[in-house]
């Protein structure tokens, strides 16, 4: 296919996306149906506005086929979502209007939340727009084949129907536990950089192996039926430093518990996992403009490489490039 015809298709497929966002828009508090607005799923005025340069940010393009390509958006645009209404958006206000102090139980949960409120709100719209192509394939500007529709049927829809029913899993634990304030449902590992990475990251996934190669999600088609064990990440910088909040539902502890020693590796070690981490698991970050444009062309082509290997078959390891660092001081002038 060549490029324009790509991209031609890439938007008529983002069409249809945006109207199943629009369609199935909700606040993420299980009862609640009063009106969405457009929530920050980044903190607006302690992260955006210190990440952009001149209301811009960089953020994860959607609208493009290329794998992993940032573009410059308004900060508002980036990294909004509509999944909380009015009300229930200002339970964020203790991460929104104060620095992070390690160990706040109650910043912990709500970062934990606020990115699975972010990926349920992006899954149950994904999901609604397969159906969707799925039914109306036909009167689509670009109807897929009978082939390529069977795949679709038989092969995506089933995985991204269960992920929306592991996702409502996690929102009925959030929704069950945030009024009562309990909040030790959510564990929290952190690790500090003792450098700032001018980037901020919300994202929910579900971490296929720990740092020694232990399974902790089988995500193969086989074992769809395995309870899923949900890992919510945040970064941020502060303070001269980057945090890394590394949460987890407490009932799956066991097998999370290796995040709570990560801290203790040298900063190199650190510099890199974090990098690995953000590039191989998650879409929605922003970075800061300039600090995006300065990345050497190294780092660059394994951005890249990374993000498109995150599709390969077999279980994602955690640090796939034991040589990718995002991190300023490794970029080292070429
Ligand atoms: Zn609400």
């Amino acid at each position: 296919m060549n490029k324009d015809k790509e991209a031609e298709v890439f938007r008529s497929h983002r069409k249809l996306v945006n109207q199943s966002m629009a369609a199935t828009k909700a606040c993420y508090l299980i009862g609640c149906d009063a009106p969405t607005i457009r929530a920050h799923s980044i903190s607006n005025k302690r992260l955006l506005l210190a990440l952009s340069k001149d209301g811009h940010v960089m953020h994860f393009d959607r609208n493009s086929s290329d794998w992993g390509s940032l573009v410059e958006t308004g900060r508002n645009a980036a990294t909004t979502f509509q999944g909380m209404c009015g009300d229930h958006d200002k339970i964020f206000h203790p991460i929104d209007n104060y620095d992070y102090s390690i160990g706040n139980k109650e910043q912990e949960y709500l970062f934990a939340m606020r990115a699975a409120a972010k990926e349920f709100n992006t899954r149950r719209g994904m999901v609604h727009a397969t159906h969707e192509r799925i039914l109306t394939n036909q009167t689509q500007d670009f109807p897929l084949s009978e082939a390529g529709l069977a795949m679709m049927e038989n092969m995506f829809q089933p995985g991204f129907d269960l992920g929306l029913e592991d996702q409502k899993v996690t929102r009925r634990i959030f929704s069950d536990t945030y009024a009562k304030g309990k909040y030790h449902v959510i564990e929290t590992a952190v690790m500090v950089v003792d450098e700032e990475l001018p980037m901020a990251v919300s994202s929910t996934f579900n971490m296929e192996l720990a740092y020694d190669g232990t399974l902790i999600n089988d995500l193969s088609p086989d074992n769809y039926s395995n309870r899923m064990k949900p890992f919510f990440l945040t970064v941020f910088p502060q303070d001269g430093k980057t945090y890394v909040l590394m949460s987890y539902l407490r009932r799956d502890r066991k097998d999370y518990d290796f995040l709570h020693d990560l801290d203790k590796l040298d900063e190199k070690e650190k510099r890199i996992i974090v990098s690995n981490m953000i590039t191989s698991y998650t879409e929605n970050f922003t970075a800061e403009p300039e600090y995006w444009m300065s990345l050497n062309d190294e780092t660059r082509e394994k951005y890249s490489d990374l993000f498109a290997s995150s599709l390969d078959p077999g279980h994602r390891p955690l640090v796939t490039d034991a040589n990718f660092s995002l991190f300023p001081s490794d970029q080292t002038s070429k």
